[in-house]
């Protein structure tokens, strides 16, 4: 069996520093807020090309604290992708406010940034940027926009650890960056995890207070915060995993270039892009692909031991909780048709080239087996 990703490949490479990190957090009994949090805040920051980072419960949590902070309320409107993890459009609705989706862009997506004027109206605050599946959104088109109508920017780089947009690290472009430590993430925690990055001091004392009951001091509650920390044993195994950050990105885009290799002569399916500006980085979260015969292949995938899957199945405004978003029947004709299509393959820096090998005989064998059919 090929995994989708293998934590476990991970974890064995780095089992015995981890163990010691949680072992002195034990010693320590500092669970809460204690020293590895503000040590893995301070790397963070650095790391990212901020000033600050504050370390949060989630991804979710990091983009809904982030939204607060920008005083995010009832009535406004938030720009984000019609194609991202539903998480970033559920911040939105925690504040009340109305989540406005863009279609992606067929090459990058990415929110599609020539459809994004058109959804501009007098109540937009701000626009969630995702860098979707690691490739980053062009931060100066976004920063230009917003610049122009006055929004904030709020950079979900949840699936983007590291990402580098003409130089410059996503999640330094924006008001603030939000990222999620979800296990699988690119950083992953060894539990629910997320963080903010902010070279704005006030906004970075404001969620200081926010992610801590409003707390300044104990028994001082000057606003309505939330109980939003990062853990410290998750900070801890954190502090670990960052310093192998950059490593693992790179093991990624060569897993990349060797599916390039491998699967670039299939005609039947169309691969990401992997050339980009000097200085612009994708670290491949996920691998997608785009194929017509999409569920055929995921599920002759599948009976064949390679798990591959799709982000994502549903589109936001196709989902229960968010079919009043969709604006008019033809108003996402990417994200539509690309919900059908995409498929993402196993993508983790461990995987070898021979399962790369093997995972391409398979999607050929389909498509020969196809031809023969039809
Ligand atoms: C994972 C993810 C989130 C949510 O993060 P959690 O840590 O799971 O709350 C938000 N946005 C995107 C794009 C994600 O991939």
């Amino acid at each position: 069996m090929i995994p989708l990703v293998n934590l476990q490949a991970q974890y064995q490479q780095i089992s015995d520093e981890v163990k010691i990190a949680i072992n002195k957090v034990l010693d320590k009994c500092d669970f809460i807020l204690g020293e590895s949090v503000s040590l893995f805040e301070d790397e963070f920051a650095k790391f990212s090309g901020a000033e600050y980072c504050i370390g949060v419960s989630s991804g979710t949590d990091a983009l809904h604290l982030a939204l607060k902070a920008l005083d995010i309320s009832p009535g406004d409107e938030v720009i984000t992708a019609s194609n991202t993890y539903v998480a970033t459009v559920l911040a939105i609705s925690y504040c009340g406010a109305k989540p406005v989706l863009v279609d992606i862009d067929p090459q990058t997506f990415n929110i599609d940034i020539s459809k994004i004027e058109a959804s501009i109206s007098s109540k937009t605050k701000a626009i969630i940027p995702v860098h979707l599946y690691g490739r980053p959104v062009d931060m100066d088109a976004i920063m230009a926009l917003a610049n122009k109508y006055n929004l904030k920017v709020v950079e979900d780089a949840s699936q983007a650890h590291g990402a580098l947009w003409r130089g410059k690290q996503v999640g330094s472009f924006g008001d603030l960056g939000c990222f999620s430590f979800y296990p699988g993430k690119n950083l992953g925690a060894y539990g629910d995890a997320g963080g903010i990055t902010t070279s704005d001091v006030t906004l970075y004392e404001k969620l200081r207070l926010l992610r801590n009951y409003g707390s300044p001091l104990k028994y001082h509650h000057d606003s309505i915060g939330y109980n939003n920390r990062l853990d410290t044993l998750q900070a801890a195994i954190l502090r670990v995993k960052l310093k192998y950050l950059s490593s693992w990105n790179s093991q990624r885009a060569k897993v990349a270039e060797l599916y390039e290799k491998h699967l670039g002569s299939i005609n039947e399916i169309v691969l990401p892009q992997t050339q980009f500006y000097s200085g612009t980085t994708h670290v491949y979260h996920l691998y997608v692909v785009r194929t017509k015969k999409r569920n055929e292949l995921l599920k002759f995938l599948m009976d064949h031991g390679i798990q591959a899957s799709v982000h994502y199945p549903i589109p936001i405004y196709s989902l229960g909780a968010y079919k009043n978003l969709r604006i008019s029947p033809e108003a996402y004709p990417i994200t539509e048709l690309f919900s059908g299509e995409i498929l993402s393959l196993p993508m983790f820096p461990e995987l070898m080239e021979s399962d790369i090998v093997n995972i391409a005989e398979k999607i050929k064998l389909f498509f020969s087996m196809k031809g023969l059919n039809s």
